[in-house]
């Protein structure tokens, strides 16, 4: 840890988390327990306990595959959930109970139904930052991974209007990337056209909805070698502006193999210190004001309380596991 986390914490603050992780790595093998951890936990914890770490769609993966009996989800509730339903006779935990998603929060199970009513025959895909009921009303998962490549899906297959849930930005995002026009499904007049596209809602992530064009601006004028990266669930305004759009994983994968020197990250801010901490050779600017509050809830202290007690459960009705798996089944069968 100190050498991994030496650049970020004093070292009083890394031996006092270390002594933390010590004890929840003994407790995780006492009680056959997995760790995953999203990339955008605090540094510390990402560090030290998780046995994989990545973005919601590799921890899925993980999910539906472990053969651990606990499966303790460093993530906020949506992800812990997805965890739940792809592996439903295990024991799923969540650090901090109230660990929730602006995006997540921003459509109900209701609201899929009455727009499967306003726009029938349509496809609803519904991004994994939903809770379980919303995905149980669903066709198809997507991940800001693999948005696109699940809309190209569809469209080849003549399913033509796609319903896509619940980020604004991410589905503006993703009809620019698939050529498709793009309707506002939430205002009460909206209208589909004739042939394909895509229907989107009004929901957005709290930290990515901060990021504006003159903040790509401004870091361009001040680091002029710098590239920048936004997450897809930045408006399209900023896309433009920036030199790649991806996924977590993809900005992982394209710090640590660019030949580039210098990055900065439109993104949670975490994300930033966990590249640096990896790849010591590059230099991360970062604006450590955009923190997710529902991710900034899970810590080492919760993680080994969760460990103690057995805590938070996630449990969901057996319906909703069902119709829930389907459309996240899908998902992983495209990608
Ligand atoms: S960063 Fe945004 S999308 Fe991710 S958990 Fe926080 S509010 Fe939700």
């Amino acid at each position: 840890m100190l050498s991994r986390l030496s650049r970020f914490l004093p070292e009083f603050e890394i031996r006092l988390k270390a002594e933390l992780a010590y004890e929840i790595n003994r407790l995780k093998r006492e009680k056959n327990a997995v760790i995953l951890g999203h990339n955008y936990m605090e540094p510390a914890l990402y560090a030290s306990v998780p046995d994989y770490v990545g973005d919601s769609l590799e921890l899925s993966r993980i999910s539906a595959a472990t053969s651990a009996e606990i499966i303790v989800f460093c993530g906020v509730r949506f992800m812990a959930e997805t965890a739940k339903v792809l592996n439903p006779a295990k024991t799923v935990l969540i650090p901090a109970e109230k660990a929730g998603c602006s995006l997540a929060e921003g459509i109900t199970a209701e609201d899929v139904r009455r727009l499967r009513e306003r726009f029938p025959g349509s496809t609803v895909v519904s991004y994994v930052n939903t809770y379980a009921d919303v995905k149980a009303e669903s066709d198809y998962c997507c991940t800001s991974g693999n948005a696109a490549a699940v809309v190209r899906h569809l469209i080849e297959r003549g399913r033509e209007r796609i319903i896509f849930l619940p980020d604004e930005f991410l589905a503006r995002n993703t009809a620019a990337e698939t050529g498709l026009p793009f309707v506002k499904g939430w205002e009460p007049d909206a209208v589909a056209p004739e042939g394909p596209a895509v229907i989107g809602w009004s929901a957005r992530c709290e930290v990515h909805d901060l990021f504006s064009v003159d903040d790509v601006l401004a870091v361009r004028r001040q680091f002029p070698e710098a590239v920048i990266i936004a997450h897809p669930e930045c408006s399209p305004e900023v896309i433009e502006h920036v030199d790649i759009s991806g996924s977590t994983k993809k900005m992982v994968e394209y710090v640590r193999t660019s030949d580039a020197k210098q990055f900065m990250l439109f993104t949670e801010c975490s994300m930033g210190d966990n590249i640096a901490s990896e790849n010591p050779d590059k230099e991360m600017i970062r604006l450590c004001s955009q923190r997710c509050p529902h991710m900034a809830l899970i810590t080492l202290e919760d993680t080994l309380e969760a460990l103690r007690r057995t805590q938070y459960q996630i449990e969901l009705p057996e319906d909703i596991i069902d119709r829930a798996r389907l459309p996240i089944d899908r998902m992983l069968e495209i990608s």
